[in-house]
């Protein structure tokens, strides 16, 4: 049975400008936002607009032009970053996947930790 997207999740309402996020970068098809609870120095999460619960449903269900657009956004912003960051993106229960709307988490800004942690 394939997981029906949750309209009440946080990132929805953050799209829909039902809750403010402190927004990094945006277009039609995408959002970036500051994390309300970094884990480094700079923590940004870049987000589809379209309604895509974890990396998982989107590779699935989007298009190629989807995917590419979203990826070459990430890495637009990722480049922005002095010094190198880390992308991560959880799926699921085991991964601690927490909001049910895909999106990468953007990690940069100094010297990031292993992987003991969350990340
Ligand atoms: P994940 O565990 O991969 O689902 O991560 C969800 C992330 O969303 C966490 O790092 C949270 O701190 C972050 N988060 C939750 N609510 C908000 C919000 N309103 N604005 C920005 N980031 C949020």
């Amino acid at each position: 049975m394939t997981a029906q997207y949750n309209e009440n999740n946080v990132f929805a309402k953050i799209i829909n400008e039902e809750i403010p996020c402190n927004k990094v970068y945006e277009d039609e098809n995408t959002l970036a936002f500051h994390d309300i609870n970094p884990l480094a120095k700079i923590h940004i999460l870049v987000i589809p607009k379209a309604r895509y619960i974890s990396f998982n449903d989107f590779i699935i269900h989007s298009s190629t032009t989807e995917i590419v657009h979203f990826f070459k956004v990430v890495h637009k912003i990722a480049s922005t970053i002095v010094g190198g960051y880390r992308l991560i993106t959880n799926h699921g229960a085991n991964a601690e996947q927490i909001v049910p709307h895909f999106h990468v988490h953007l990690l940069g800004g100094g010297k990031l930790s292993g992987f003991s942690g969350k990340f």
